[in-house]
């Protein structure tokens, strides 16, 4: 298990695997989002990662490290996607690049130290807190199982803990008030919704993981 490393190619798979993954649910997503907010989630997303996966065969041969393909990776979404989500998903993957300049690959445990370095520039690009009703919502239930991450422990399991409880930190959005986004002006009236936000986190680390699967 120790000797398992993620190379860039590992990133550059599973954002093909989001991609794909963003364009199926394009519907699902929407629809979330025009529940509360103004419904174009899912249709920003597939905006951006049609552009990122466009731009992947480019990156993957240009790109000198995973610092390089993270940081590039979220400018094509903070400048492509529309809404809350571009800035928050481009910060997210941009700060994913902060302690990966130089490495071809990463060890599991780095991998977790980029997850944590990602919503923490969510966090402090959205100032938003648990319960606000975000994709923080889901985020830092993750962030919980993969800071508990230690050697030796099963990296697959790990990770589908982590997206096993970002589902349920998107679960709980649904009896929420929304503290933050459009959906607040809703105020009771969002009450009974999940937020569009945190069922594309869960989905997008899901991508991660099925893409970890095949990496053993
Ligand atoms: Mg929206």
């Amino acid at each position: 298990m120790s000797a398992l490393m993620l190379n860039k190619s590992y990133f550059i798979e599973t954002f093909k695997k989001i991609a794909d993954m963003v364009e199926k649910n394009r519907d699902h997503l929407s629809k979330l989002d025009s529940d509360i907010g103004d419904g174009d989630h899912g249709i920003n997303l597939t905006i951006g990662f049609r552009e990122v996966e466009k731009q992947l065969p480019l990156l993957s041969d240009s790109t000198a490290d995973i610092a390089e393909l993270m940081k590039k990776v979220g400018m094509i979404l903070l400048s492509k996607v529309g809404g809350a989500s571009g800035p928050l998903y481009g910060s997210f993957f941009m700060k994913m690049a902060n302690n990966t300049t130089g490495k071809q690959a990463v060890t599991f445990k780095e991998f977790c130290q980029m997850y944590q370095d990602g919503v923490e520039a969510v966090q402090m690009r959205g100032k938003a807190e648990l319960n606000d009703k975000t994709m923080i919502d889901a985020l830092i239930p993750g962030l919980k199982v993969l800071n508990n991450y230690k050697e030796g422990d099963d990296p697959i399991k790990t990770l589908e803990i982590c997206v096993d409880e970002m589902k349920k930190g998107s679960d709980l959005t649904i009896p929420l008030v929304a503290k933050k986004g459009r959906s607040m002006r809703l105020g009771e009236r969002a009450i009974g919704h999940r937020d569009a936000g945190s069922e594309s986190a869960w989905m997008i680390m899901n991508e991660f993981l099925q893409q970890l699967k095949l990496e053993k």
